[in-house]
C-alpha cells in the first residue's frame, strides 16, 4: 500500500522499488520494516536470522561477521541489535499460574580483564520464571531493576506477571505488599527452607537456574563483553530463546523472528549505539550516495552451495 496516498497496486520498477501509479511515490518493499534503508542484501538478512534463531546459544557479532563474511563487525553487530530489538512485542502475555520471583546481579566480569581498565558495573536483574505441577520450568522474563526497593520489585512483578497469580519471593521485605497487587504472595524464608532440608539456594530453584543459564550465555558466546546500556537487549534476547526452548521447529522460531522484524518499525544505528561522540569525519547524508541495493541482487558467491 502507498505510504503517500493509501493507493493498494503498485508497478515494480527495475531497481525492486514500487511506484505507486496514483502519485507517483517510490517505495522499497522494506520500507517501514527494521531492514528499511540498510545496505545488506536480504538474503543475507536470513542467513544472519537463520543463525540467530537457529542456534541453542545463538551467535556473537564476531562470529556472525565471519561466517557471513560481513564486511565490518560494526554491521554484524548492529544486525543481531536490530534482531534483537524487535523480539518484545508490546502487550504480550504476562506470566501465570505459579511464579518464581527473584532478583540477581548480572555483568562486571570479565575475565582476563585486569589491571587499569575500568570493571563493567554488576546490573540488579529482576527473574520472574513459571513453575509447573509437579515439576519443570515454564516461561521467563528478565528485566534490569534500578534497585532492590519495594517500589522497583513491585513495578516489576506488574510488568511481568498476570494478577491473580501465585508469587513465589524469597523473605526480603522489598517484596511487602505484592497481596496488594492482586497476587497470592507466597513468601519463603531461609528458616523453612533450612528446616525442609534445603539449603539458601533451593529457595527459588527456578530462578537460580535461569540465572546461571544467563550468566552462563552471556559469558559463553558473548565473552561477557556486555555493557550495561546493551544488557536489557541481551536479557530479551535469552528470554525469547528460552521461552521456545521445546519448539519443535527451529524454522518456526526463524519465521516468528522475521513476522516480528517485518511488523517492527525502523530501527537506525545511531538508535542502538550507547555514547554519541562527535565525528571526526562528517558522514556523507543519504541522499548524496544513491539509493540503497535493490532486492534483485545477483547470487551470492557460493560455489559450495552449487555442489
Ligand atoms: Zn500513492
Amino acid at each position: 500500500m502507498c505510504p503517500t496516498c493509501g493507493h493498494a497496486q503498485g508497478w515494480r520498477l527495475g531497481d525492486g522499488r514500487l511506484e505507486c501509479p496514483r502519485c507517483g511515490t517510490r517505495t522499497p518493499l522494506t520500507a517501514g520494516t527494521i531492514f528499511d534503508r540498510t545496505r545488506t542484501p536480504l538474503t543475507v538478512w536470513f542467513d544472519a536470522g537463520w543463525l540467530f534463531a537457529s542456534g541453542k546459544d545463538g551467535i556473537s557479532a564476531l562470529s556472525l561477521k565471519r561466517t557471513l563474511g560481513i564486511g565490518s563487525y560494526q554491521t554484524a553487530w548492529a544486525m543481531l541489535h536490530r534482531l534483537r530489538s524487535v523480539l518484545v512485542r508490546p502487550g504480550r502475555d504476562r506470566l501465570s499460574g505459579i511464579v518464581e520471583v527473584g532478583e540477581t546481579y548480572i555483568g562486571g566480569e570479565e575475565p582476563g580483564l585486569r589491571g587499569g581498565r575500568a570493571r563493567g558495573r554488576k546490573v540488579l536483574t529482576g527473574i520472574a520464571v513459571e513453575v509447573r505441577e509437579p515439576e519443570g520450568v515454564g516461561r521467563c522474563r528478565m528485566a534490569p531493576l534500578a534497585d532492590g526497593s519495594a517500589a522497583s520489585l513491585r513495578a516489576f512483578a506488574a510488568d511481568h506477571v498476570e494478577p491473580g497469580a501465585t508469587v513465589i519471593t524469597d523473605a526480603w521485605q522489598g517484596y511487602h505488599g505484592l497481596d496488594g497487587l492482586g497476587y497470592v504472595h507466597d513468601r519463603r524464608g531461609q528458616r523453612a527452607a533450612r528446616a525442609r532440608g534445603d539449603g539458601p539456594g533451593e529457595l527459588l530453584p527456578a530462578v537460580h537456574r535461569v540465572a546461571a543459564l544467563v550468566k552462563r550465555w552471556l559469558l559463553g558466546t558473548h565473552q561477557g563483553s556486555v555493557d550495561e546500556a546493551h544488557l536489557p537487549a541481551y536479557l530479551d534476547e535469552f528470554v525469547f530463546r528460552f521461552n521456545r526452548r521445546g519448539s519443535r521447529s527451529r524454522g518456526l522460531v526463524l519465521y516468528r523472528v522475521l513476522e516480528l522484524a517485518v511488523g517492527h518499525e525502523p530501527v537506525r544505528y545511531h538508535e542502538l549505539i550507547a555514547t554519541r561522540r562527535p565525528l571526526a569525519v562528517k558522514p556523507t547524508p543519504p541522499q548524496a550516495r544513491g539509493h540503497p541495493p535493490s532486492l534483485e541482487r545477483p547470487a551470492a558467491r557460493r560455489p559450495w552451495r552449487k555442489a
